[in-house]
């Protein structure tokens, strides 16, 4: 099949058949995502049979090679699965660290073995991956790390801790950065390395935001054994995958600032909730907040769709990646602040099915991390002053 309109004929038909109709609307709330895992309990069987599907198309990575259980796509294939799957208000089949985030390192610079060996569980949604970078004095200046494997022969012994490691607690495995060299100047000595959290001296505690939920925790490593076959990348220099997949979470994230196929669109949240008169929403200065947050919105997923082509076509994302993180968090705490307003005093209740559990106060909350995760906004600011504005240090 050589001709795009043939290939969209195609993904209709499918999804016309596997499609599950309770899988063609918005979610009701962001709790009931499908994030998979040993241990992911499906909200309900067409959600469970929505990801089988989509997963043994390879559609849950679309553009990953067929070898790995991707789905062979190419930029144009994958953009018509996209407005296919939107056309039809389908749910993200599978939100997953290991396909926004891993993946792309592995693609780049893992083994085959290790290839064949993580990506097609993470393109069926069997293994949920937790993030190990952030230490307690290691943020922003992550090459400070601390977290230690000492070499023992055949494999590595890991001390130390990791904190803010989001969903610690639900995650089966964890890609994480060790020091490897402590002689090494700091982003020298680093390694990035994968192992099962099941491994004995691996464990969690929670931490509790303002929005009441515990999403992340501190994590602890105490004699964790670690496989030499687990490094990605050369030992000792694992700070050039470190930030290369920072790019792949900082695209990602930008990506939370734009309606993503599944989500209502502000405005028909507000014409739900608020009523029109002849068709036109009724509160006047909240239309004009509306219009211009969805013109801006377009305008940056058109433009992280422009930078995709170019990344397609060769070109390094880089530093862009920092452009869209920090346009794309701000974009979203403006439609957490839209939404908040368009509920009134309804979007202020914490509790109860009415609220859906408080859905729309929590995710305004919830926002707020956006301009400190993956990096904060004045270090994508930091990025974008000295790599694209090419101003002085
Ligand atoms: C919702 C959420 C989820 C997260 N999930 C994970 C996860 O799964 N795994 C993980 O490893 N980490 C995770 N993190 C941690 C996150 O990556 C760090 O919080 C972030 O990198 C900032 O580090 P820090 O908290 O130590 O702040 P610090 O680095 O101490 O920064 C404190 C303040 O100083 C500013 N600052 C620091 N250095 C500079 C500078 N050079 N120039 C200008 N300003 C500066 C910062 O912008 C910030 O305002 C998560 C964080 C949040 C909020």
């Amino acid at each position: 099949m050589n001709q795009p309109e043939d290939f969209r004929q195609a993904v209709r038909e499918w999804l016309e058949d596997n499609c599950p109709e309770s899988m063609r609307s918005p979610l009701p709330s962001e709790a009931e995502a499908c994030w998979g895992g040993r241990n992911f309990e499906f909200y309900s069987e067409d959600q469970r049979l929505w990801l089988e599907r989509m997963a043994e198309r390879g559609w849950t990575a679309p553009t990953w090679p067929t070898e790995y259980g991707g789905g062979g796509l190419n930029r144009e294939e994958e953009k018509i699965l996209k407005e296919e799957l939107a056309r039809i208000h389908a749910r993200q089949p599978l939100i997953s660290f290991g396909i926004s985030m891993l993946g792309p390192a592995l693609l780049k610079f893992g083994s085959e073995e290790l290839k064949q060996q993580h990506l097609p569980p993470i393109v069926r949604g069997e293994i949920r991956w937790a993030q190990g970078y952030s230490e307690p004095n290691a943020g922003s200046d992550l090459a400070s790390l601390q977290a230690r494997c000492e070499d023992r022969g055949d494999h590595f012994i890991l001390n130390g801790s990791k904190v803010w490691t989001s969903y610690g607690d639900l995650g089966d495995w964890m890609f994480c950065l060790v020091r490897t060299d402590i002689e090494a100047p700091k982003h020298k000595g680093i390694s990035f390395v994968m192992f099962d959290m099941a491994t004995p001296g691996v464990s969690t505690r929670p931490i509790r935001l303002i929005s009441g939920k515990s999403p992340f925790t501190e994590t602890i490593f105490d004699d964790v054994r670690v496989e030499k076959d687990q490094v990605i990348g050369t030992l000792n220099q694992g700070w050039t995958v470190a930030k290369y997949l920072l790019t792949h979470e900082r695209e990602m994230i930008a990506g939370s600032g734009v309606s993503s196929a599944g989500t209502m669109s502000v405005s028909k949240t507000a014409t739900k909730t608020i009523g029109t008169d002849n068709g036109v929403l009724r509160n006047t200065p909240l239309r004009a907040d509306i219009a211009r947050y969805e013109i801006d919105e377009r305008c940056l997923e058109l433009t992280i769709e422009r930078a995709r082509d170019e990344v397609k076509a060769g070109v390094s994302l880089g530093a862009a990646a920092s452009m869209f993180k920090y346009y794309g968090t701000e974009l979203n705490m403006r439609r957490q602040e839209l939404l908040m307003a368009i509920g009134g005093n309804d979007a202020l209740v914490w509790e109860g099915d009415a609220s859906k559990d408080g859905d729309t106060p929590r995710q305004w909350l919830r926002s707020k991390g956006n301009s400190i995760e993956g990096g904060t906004s004045e270090i994508q600011l930091n990025i974008v002053a000295k790599h694209i504005l090419g101003l002085p240090g």
